[in-house]
């Protein structure tokens, strides 16, 4: 296993992004060379896969993966024989996964997502120091590096408290690691009435809050009408994108920085934003690839289909050339924050939402409600009425469709409930989520209003 020291990862993480785009694109290189001949000699997925490609390779040579390859094919694609898939799943799933290391050597989580199986992932103790690095000398550089550790800060987070849902699982995590400082830990259920979180709020004081961008927005809202008066050290969003609206008004509202970063399971921490919003690519440890809907890659500038994702850190279930659907656009203009790292933005993570009754509820809310229920592979809520859904989804087999229809329903249920949006008809249909367009992409929530006849 491949080790580092902290204060080396962070040397080099610093190092990184003083030296130019050249240097740095050569030192990625040399490190998918490594990685790559440490793949091929211990993951039998790699070795078959790269089996034509010779030693003196370029990047565009191997052969891109994807998911459903790699989840076919998950015993070959792990490095460690000790990791399995169902080991992993009854990791993530048991109380142990709060307190100590799968294996005792590797965090592991699950990619999220309502519209495919959730594949677990582990990450070895080197991907885990590089991109704590990467957090704490890009993301957290306007602000002090010690402001996620509960010792010494408050820290509010705004998410679903659903333990099978990673940030509610960190946040349980720090908490658990940090005894005797639970009370600086405050978490707070996203669908809680906003008066409601805003007293919170107020009343807790936090130097750091986190949440959707969703809902951090509405909190801008509140800040700027005088509402909400807290004085946090920053704001840090997770999931969505931030819209530049966004960004400003909560800038605009709390005068500290706003912390927002390009993150996946897979491929870790790949982009992080600066002072002045923008997105910077990491592109010394994540090689992000912009490709058309046949893997060409596309132009600077122009908007991609998907994007081949590269880890150049996880030596355990290596990552590489790994499809991902984000529109992507690399971006060649020199930031005013200083830093060389390309720019990149990104489109089609924005909140979505459902209004009902003058209530504001988040598409996102009801997918990360949705993204562990048993026996579901995909799922699709449409809205036919102002307070009519329908819900397809895809079970894991034909056996289990029935339980499952029924758990999805009760946490929908339960979500408009809980946001006081009155009655609502959720209805479980036997059709397959629709894709709006062909082969588009399926969206979780759709809208399709029902024609009044007469
Ligand atoms: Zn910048």
């Amino acid at each position: 296993m491949k080790a580092i020291k902290r204060e080396e990862a962070v040397r080099l993480c610093l190092e990184g992004e003083r030296i130019s785009p050249a240097e740095r694109k050569r030192l990625a290189a040399e490190r998918l060379r490594e990685l790559v001949s440490y793949a091929r000699e211990h993951s039998a997925y790699y070795k078959k896969a790269y089996r034509e490609v010779g030693e003196d390779f370029r990047l565009s040579d191997l052969p891109p993966v994807t998911k459903k390859e790699l989840m076919a094919d998950y015993g070959a694609w792990v490095t460690d024989s000790g990791v399995t898939e169902e080991g992993v799943r009854a990791y993530i799933s048991s109380d142990a996964a709060l307190e100590t290391l799968y294996l005792g050597r590797y965090t592991a989580l699950t990619t999220s997502g309502t519209t495919g199986n959730p594949m677990p992932m582990v990450r070895d103790a080197y991907h885990n120091m590089i991109h704590g690095a990467l957090l704490q000398t890009r993301l957290l550089r306007e602000v002090d590096p010690e402001l996620m550790n509960p010792v010494r800060h408050k820290i509010a987070s705004i998410i679903i408290l659903d333990p099978a849902v990673s940030s509610y699982s960190g946040f349980l995590k720090s908490q658990r690691a940090n005894p005797g400082y639970e009370q600086n830990m405050l978490a707070i259920y996203l669908t809680e009435d906003i008066d409601v979180i805003v007293e919170k709020l107020n009343r807790f004081q936090p130097d750091l809050v986190t949440g959707y961008p969703s809902i951090l927005a509405v909190l801008g809202k509140a800040g700027q009408e005088g509402r909400l008066h807290i004085h946090p050290q920053a704001i840090a969003c997770s999931a969505e994108m931030l819209t530049e609206k966004v960004y400003h008004t909560l800038r605009a509202a709390f005068g500290c920085p706003v912390l927002n970063n390009y993150c996946s399971t897979e491929g870790g921490e790949a982009a992080m934003s600066c002072s002045e919003g923008k997105f910077h690519v990491n592109e010394d440890w994540v090689i992000i690839e912009s490709v058309d809907k046949d893997g060409r890659p596309v132009p600077e500038g122009s908007w991609s289909e998907g994007v081949y994702m590269t880890d150049l850190t996880n030596y355990v279930q290596p990552v590489i050339r790994y499809y991902m659907a984000d529109r992507v656009r690399i971006v060649k203009e020199a930031c005013p924050c200083g830093s060389s790292l390309p720019i990149m933005e990104i489109c089609g993570r924005e909140a979505e939402t459902v209004e009902i009754g003058g209530k504001v509820l988040f598409s996102s809310s009801f997918e990360q409600a949705l993204e562990h229920v048993p026996g579901v592979l995909a799922v699709q809520m449409a809205q036919k009425g102002e307070r009519r859904f329908y819900i397809r989804l895809v079970p894991s087999s034909e056996e289990e469709r029935e339980k499952a229809a029924e758990e999805v329903k009760k946490r929908i249920l339960g979500l408009f409930e809980g946001s006081g949006a009155g009655p609502v008809e959720v209805t479980v249909v036997p059709e397959r989520p629709k894709s709006n367009r062909r082969g588009g992409k399926v969206k979780f929530l759709v809208k399709e209003p029902e024609e009044r006849k007469g």
